[in-house]
């Protein structure tokens, strides 16, 4: 049974998302057949996996007769961007805990990418310092809204709870369908793993469908040992309520693209990111798409993926944060041209 039908749900996210073939990555690391699942094209203020997400916890706001959404991230957060997009499609206020969490950024961090859009979706923002407790800030938030009449609802980092997972049950069911409308045997799925919702909810997808391939998560901050804890604990609270049993799934973190921290790229994270830009037009970012293609990267120089088998690449979005990454990228490759003036 489709779960919407078991959950309330409601429509935002631009789906089915394209299922692509990488022709030219894949010739130039000739190994695996890279595809592409593009939940960077989800709509919602810029794309991403968040949109999924929220189609639940929106569905569940509303349920609650909530007026206010409280949700918290980093100052770059895409989901903190989503959500103020989704309050304001849904007519909902929207309050915001953006932590200064990122050591040693610019300052423009601070005023463009996803905060400027934030800012643009009419979020009220509450910035935080980088130790802040954000979970203990959003239900102080939450109860000074309360004192005041209103009706707040809570949606916690990275939307990753049992109902935001179930957004990822959905895309496993949708990207299952696409593979077996293109008789294409997919052997692994490759994403970057924050918060652990969307992993949580790919791998409750694929138990569903008996799927037998192998979901990698790629760390964006957390050790091996703690995001597989994160990945469980979603996962078990979104099989609880679905009353359905896990078994032993395997929980596959690959902590080694983490580089100095979250948020923080590596040399490789901006390698891939230039890589996929200029051999197929499609924008990684720095936080967790980047990292998660350099660990792809990685795995098919060490033979991990081999020739013959089909890797899908799940791109989550981010790329709206690219702006506030900016001193990775300007090249100084840039050459002038004296240009005749306009006669
Ligand atoms: C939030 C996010 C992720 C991580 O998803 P989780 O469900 O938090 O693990 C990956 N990519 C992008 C672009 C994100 O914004």
């Amino acid at each position: 049974m489709p779960l919407g039908a078991l959950f309330p749900r409601v429509l935002i996210a631009h789906a089915p998302t394209p299922l692509e073939p990488l022709e030219r990555l894949s010739r130039r690391l000739s190994g695996p057949d890279i595809w592409i699942k593009r939940d960077d094209c989800t709509g919602l203020a810029g794309g991403g996996n968040k949109a999924r997400k929220l189609e639940f916890l929106i569905a569940a706001a509303l349920a609650d007769e909530a007026d206010t959404l409280i949700t918290a991230g980093a100052i770059q957060s895409n989901h903190a961007r989503q959500t103020a997009a989704a309050a304001a499609r849904f007519n909902l206020r929207c309050q915001l805990v953006l932590t200064d969490s990122v050591p040693g950024t610019p300052p423009h961090y601070r005023e463009s990418g996803n905060i400027l859009l934030d800012q643009i979706l009419g979020a009220e923002i509450k910035l935080a310092g980088g130790d802040a407790d954000s979970a203990h800030a959003m239900q102080d938030l939450a109860q000074a809204l309360r004192c005041q009449g209103r009706r707040p609802f809570v949606i916690p980092v990275g939307g990753s709870n049992a109902l935001g997972a179930f957004g990822y049950v959905q895309a496993f069911a949708e990207l299952h369908a696409q593979a077996v409308e293109r008789s294409l045997a997919v052997d692994h799925i490759v994403l970057a793993t924050g918060s652990g919702g969307t992993q949580a909810g790919l791998l409750l997808g694929a138990h569903l469908h008996g799927w037998r391939g192998s979901i990698h998560g790629i760390s964006v901050g957390a050790s091996a040992q703690r995001q597989r804890l994160k990945v469980a604990d979603v996962m078990r609270a979104a099989a609880d309520l679905l009353t359905i049993e896990t078994g032993d799934a395997e929980i596959r973190i690959d902590d080694r693209f983490v580089g100095a921290g979250y948020g923080q790229p590596a040399e490789d994270t901006i390698e891939a990111i230039r890589l996929t830009a200029e051999s197929e037009g499609i924008l990684l970012d720095p936080v967790y798409s980047g990292k998660a293609m350099a660990g792809l990267i990685a795995s098919i120089r060490a033979g991990t993926f081999r020739r013959g088998e089909v890797v899908v690449f799940l791109h989550t979005g981010g790329s709206a944060a690219l702006s506030a990454y900016s001193q990775h990228f300007t090249s100084g490759k840039e050459t002038t041209w004296s240009a005749r003036p306009t006669p």
